[in-house]
């Protein structure tokens, strides 16, 4: 059975790089996703399974019930896009100028929407039910996760898996971890207030790039010296503007970056510091501040026994010759919000395209379109090993 499904997946290669490459050549951004979601409704249509548009934005699912009994799989796609002009010299280049798929989610909707074809064409052979879940919006926060879930329409899923392609990994590879697997991702901004003058008299101003400066070297201390040393933390500051010409001292400062960890009490801490921070040194440079901290996804925690799902691909799967239990990354997602209070697991599919380097967001990004059928192996391989947990 799973041979022929793996089978048709095959058979579908060809198809599923069409589809690939039509949406590669028609990005949208982040919760402006309009086009992509009609075609993807347009697909079930034709597919004629049950769907709904427009799940907490312009999210999309589909469910597929199988002829026998059994539990119910969310699988998981996002669809949305970057505002990253496109340089890559191919034929499916983004005709949207400034606007790119530079993460590979039109690889994942072709992964998703050929998994659908192919398991609506066996659905009597299949045990349980499979939520197809195309959700918008993955790489902009608040994110198209959070309120897909809000809906209320995903609260009867059992488990939830997805995958990543990715290119830092080779082809026929797949990496995944138990417990931690990618970092809480949150931004902050701050603003000093300090009083501008004239650069030839600093004693009647209150410098905000020199109390800045102070800000950002005693942030940099918060990891170093508050957080435990066996726990993981990152504050990174992105941005510093301030002031605008030589002979005059800047009147405010803006300063603004994320912050990245796996445990809450980590991110307590560090909020709980940076305020600290910026009360002290306000106080002392009698300035005031603003500070602004934006919560975003929360940690992808891979539940243990689903991540042991994911280990034995490479027993299962012929196209996988190997399943790493990698480190986590501190890079984010907000497939977090599915696995938050569900069973599931996260994983990634090595996409590497041979002598074509280009990470992940960058303008020639690209990867190996053969990984597309050993992602859409995978994750039926997670579905059907839950129905055998
Ligand atoms: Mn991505």
């Amino acid at each position: 059975m799973t041979e022929h499904i793996f089978q048709l997946i095959d058979d579908h290669f060809q198809e599923m790089v069409d589809i690939r490459r039509y949406l590669h050549e028609r990005p949208e951004l982040s919760f402006e996703e309009h086009e992509t979601a009609k075609y993807i409704s347009q697909f079930y249509e034709q597919l004629n399974i049950p769907y709904e548009t427009n799940v907490g934005g312009n999210g999309i699912i589909a469910t597929l019930e199988g002829g026998k009994e059994g539990k119910t799989i969310g699988l998981r796609a996002d669809f949305d896009a970057l505002p990253i002009q496109d340089e890559k010299d191919v034929s499916y280049k983004s005709k949207n100028d400034g606007v790119m798929h530079a993460c590979g989610h039109d690889g994942h909707t072709a992964i998703l929407l050929t998994i659908a074809k192919v398991l609506t064409s066996v659905k009597d052979e299949l045990k349980g039910t499979v939520v197809f879940i195309h959700q918008h919006a993955e790489e902009l926060a608040p994110g198209g996760a959070k309120p897909m879930m809000a809906s209320g329409k995903l609260d009867h899923i059992d488990a939830f898996f997805g995958s990543h392609l990715w290119v830092p990994t080779p082809l026929g590879t797949i990496d995944t971890t138990k417990g931690n697997f990618m970092a809480g991702v949150d931004r902050f901004e701050i603003t000093i207030q300090g009083k501008g003058g004239h650069g030839a008299a600093p004693h009647e101003t209150k410098d905000s790039i020199v109390i800045g400066a102070d800000v950002v070297s005693q942030i940099q201390q918060i990891v170093s010296r508050r957080i435990d040393p066996l726990e993981t933390a990152v504050v990174t500051i992105g941005s510093f503007q301030s002031g605008n010409a030589f002979n005059i001292i800047a009147d405010t400062a803006k300063i603004v970056g994320t912050v990245r960890y796996f445990n809450r009490d980590v991110q307590e801490t560090i909020m709980k510091e940076m305020k600290n921070i910026l009360q002290g040194l306000c106080v002392g440079s009698e300035c005031s501040h603003t500070l602004s901290y934006e919560k975003g996804y929360p940690p992808v925690i891979n539940h243990e026994d689903d991540a042991e799902l994911i280990m034995t691909f490479s027993e299962q799967i012929k196209d996988v010759k190997e399943v790493r239990e990698v480190p986590p990354t501190m890079g984010g997602e907000d497939f977090a919000y599915y696995i938050l209070n569900h069973p599931g697991a996260y994983f990634f599919t090595g996409a590497q395209k041979e002598g074509h380097v280009y990470p992940h967001h960058h303008p020639l990004f690209d990867f190996d379109e053969r990984a597309m059928p050993i992602a859409a192996k995978a994750l039926i391989q997670a579905y059907l090993n839950y129905q055998e947990k």
